[in-house]
């Protein structure tokens, strides 16, 4: 794997499903160290497959996928858990864990296979749970906790994992309005401060605005648009996508864009 390349790259893509038309057609992005990137797109357009593709669950019938450039069909599955956590929508939790022992499984990639705990994996988690806003919940039972307290762990497991790239998948999807932006907040300081490297499924666009450095728009299986928030978050490019009118404001005082969806009857 070489360090100079960039953590994760797509190169003209077709994948999908046995079967079926391609769910994918002709997808390249590159995804850069301490960067957000937002996936966006309507229902059916190919966001999840997109995220199976760069995680290695589903490998494309053209193209490929380059993990430090590597070719990802190449590299073993624990190589790709130590380099790629990925967190999920929801925390399915099969036994009553605590909060402890739920993020020191993030350590598993990197441990034996007798998976023992050593002095770092406590220390590193005990970190991780500072960072992530756990210290006071550590000896709860995951099962007890809050939607929004469930997703921090399941960061914070992430994170254990000391991955280069984190994917969140639809990870907001249930979390209100201040557990959303706390977790963004939380995200955007690992990127910052870490050079994390995230991939964001998101459907809210104002979330993806406020937070996003680079958006990958999807339709219909192909990249309708891809760049920053300026150049691809527009009314007529957005208008495309999901096939509403929408209203695109921007905030003076920082430049953030913000989006109401137009009542139908409204244009007519
Ligand atoms: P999105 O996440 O943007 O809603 P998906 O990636 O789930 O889109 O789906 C893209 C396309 O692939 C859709 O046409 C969908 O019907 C198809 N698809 C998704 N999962 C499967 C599957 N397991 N088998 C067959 N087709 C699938």
């Amino acid at each position: 794997m070489s360090s100079n390349a960039p953590p994760l790259e797509a190169a003209s893509v077709i994948a999908g499903y046995p079967g079926h038309r391609p769910a994918l057609i002709d997808v390249s992005l590159r995804l850069d160290r301490g960067a957000f990137t937002a996936i966006l797109g309507p229902n059916g357009a190919g966001k999840s497959t997109l995220v199976k593709v760069l995680t290695g669950l589903i490998r494309p019938e053209k193209g490929s996928v380059l993990l430090f450039g590597q070719d990802l069909a190449a590299t073993s599955r624990r190589e790709v858990a130590r380099r790629i956590a990925v967190v999920p929508q929801a925390v399915h939790v099969a036994f009553d864990f605590r909060v402890r022992e739920v993020v020191m499984m993030g350590r598993a990639p990197r441990q034996g296979a007798m998976l023992v705990a050593s002095e770092q994996d406590r220390a590193l988690v005990a970190q991780v749970m500072e960072r992530t806003d756990l210290v006071h919940l550590a000896e709860r039972h995951v099962r007890e906790l809050s939607g929004g307290e469930q997703m921090r762990v399941a960061i914070a497991r992430a994170l254990a994992q000391q991955p280069d790239i984190l994917v969140l998948d639809e990870s907001t999807a249930h979390l209100d309005l201040r557990h959303t932006v706390a977790l963004h907040a939380l995200v955007r300081r690992e990127v910052r401060e870490r050079g994390l490297v995230c991939v964001a499924v998101l459907h809210d666009l104002n979330e993806a605005a406020q937070n996003a450095d680079h958006v990958v728009l999807l339709q219909n299986g192909r990249i309708l648009s891809k760049g920053d928030v300026a150049t691809v978050m527009t009314y007529r490019t957005l208008r495309e996508a999901f096939g509403v009118e929408l209203y695109v404001g921007v905030n003076e005082l920082d430049g953030t864009r913000y989006f109401v969806p137009m009542r139908e009857s409204a244009n007519t």
